[in-house]
């Protein structure tokens, strides 16, 4: 079959990878991609969000199966959109519908839900423009620091952690005055957690699941997680502290419950679940939710996973996970991202990249590079995700390290420390 994957960075680079792998994909087409997808299929210049757009490349490629990457259009509707149009309907879409998608696309959304089905969260309110005066009174008596989260989509901007109550207040009124644009006209605020941080997936045909190899991402730029927080900087699968046990438990208390729950809202999800957790005092509590993987956790994910991707996609669309089984390889992934100078702050472009053919272990998944006249350039803050999987997490992690070392372009900047501090 003709597949169309929709995105343009290392997440989609590594679906890419191996969705090209698959015995059942005769051609793959990646809409927009970038400089390294092309090498697992076509690169199409379109815009994801541009549905009609999306269409007629459907159409015009006989393609049978679209896989969403990026949250953008889930939450725009895209799954929507096939099932509306005459043309489109039946063509199955790795994805949720938008109804599942709010998910992601309203935290205030998500907080009531996981409260309405008993998911254990930070405690939070909600307020608007309307009821101002009331969130700068429970600012007032809110433990610090405290949490401010945008309601909608913010490009990762919109989550504050602040220590100071009139620094909050100040920040409330701004953010319900426009400083996040329509994101902000809801705000939650909620509770400061102090724990450590896993993402834990599943892929849902809305009645059964599978649980995705667990990874763990580095989101600060600075060596030691210090500095600004950026879209990923590194990621590692598995997580050492991630015990069996504890495992079960996240099965227990946050999946089974929000699978159950969408079922009981009557929203019917096909597509990945991303559950951003928290271990607090030995127990998992959920930070956020995602409609799609993680970027740069995919990198790390995917090529733990053995089965044939679209295999995986297609039961997944014809609701057939019961009884699935995953085979999930028992080494160690570890990607190392690789980023513009200056990055996540301004950044410049079109910088000469060499030296990929010098990486001796690793994988490398392209995310914001562009193929200009035969030369990788780079396109994006996030350059380069160098994945290594290995038979030790520290072998892995030295692998990527090493070969991330191996590649050159003007201003480069990667994080040497990724994963290490997890190793005992
Ligand atoms: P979110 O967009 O909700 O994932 O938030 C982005 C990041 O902010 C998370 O990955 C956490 O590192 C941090 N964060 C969000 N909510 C909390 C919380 N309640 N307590 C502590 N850290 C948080």
């Amino acid at each position: 079959m003709n597949i169309l994957l929709l995105g343009s960075g290392g997440r989609e680079s590594a679906f890419a990878w191996k969705i090209s792998q698959s015995s059942q994909c005769s051609q793959l087409f990646i809409a927009p991609g970038n400089g390294g997808t092309n090498a697992y299929g076509k690169n199409v210049n379109i815009n994801p969000n541009n549905f009609e757009a999306v269409k007629a490349l459907v159409l015009k490629e006989n393609i049978s199966l679209v896989v969403v990457g990026p949250e953008e259009p889930l939450v725009n509707g895209i799954h929507d959109f096939f099932i509306a149009d005459e043309e489109l309907a039946g063509i199955p879409v790795i994805g949720p519908k938008k109804e599942g998608a709010i998910l992601e696309g309203s935290k205030d959304f998500s907080k009531q839900f996981m409260a309405r089905h008993g998911i254990p969260t930070a405690a939070s309110r909600s307020f608007t423009k309307e009821t101002l005066e009331e969130g700068l009174v429970y600012l007032q008596s809110h433990a610090l620091p405290v949490v401010l989260k945008a309601d909608g989509l913010a490009a990762g901007k919109g989550v504050l952690i602040l220590d100071n109550t009139a620094e909050a207040q100040e920040e409330l009124k701004l953010m319900l005055s426009g400083k996040f644009g329509d994101a902000g006209t809801t705000v939650v605020i909620e509770e400061f957690l102090s724990g450590i941080e896993l993402s834990v997936f599943v892929l849902t045909d809305g009645d059964n699941y599978v649980i995705l190899p667990e990874a763990k991402d580095y989101k600060r730029i600075g060596q030691g997680d210090t500095g600004l927080n950026t879209g990923g900087m590194g990621s590692v699968s598995p997580v050492p502290f991630a015990s069996k046990a504890f495992l079960a438990e996240i099965e227990r208390d946050i999946i089974i419950p929000t699978i159950n729950g969408l079922k009981k809202d009557q929203i019917d999800y096909t597509g990945f679940i991303f559950f951003g957790l928290i271990k607090v005092n030995e127990k998992p509590l959920v930070i956020e939710y995602n409609c799609r993987m993680g970027d740069p956790e995919t990198e790390s994910v995917i090529p733990r996973i053995e089965n044939d991707l679209v295999d995986l996609f297609i039961a997944a669309s014809k609701k057939k996970l019961k009884d699935y089984k995953l085979n999930i390889s028992d080494k160690n992934a570890a990607t190392v991202m690789i980023v513009a100078g200056g990055y996540p702050g301004e950044y410049e472009k079109g910088k000469t990249i060499t030296g990929i053919e010098n990486v001796r272990q690793s994988l490398v998944f392209h995310a914001g590079t562009a193929l200009e006249g035969g030369v990788i350039k780079t396109n994006g803050g996030r350059v380069l995700a160098v994945s290594s999987l290995q038979d030790s997490q520290f072998e892995a992690l030295q692998s990527a390290t090493a070969d991330a070392a191996r590649i050159y372009f003007d201003g480069k900047y990667f994080r040497e420390d990724i994963g290490f501090d997890l190793i005992s």
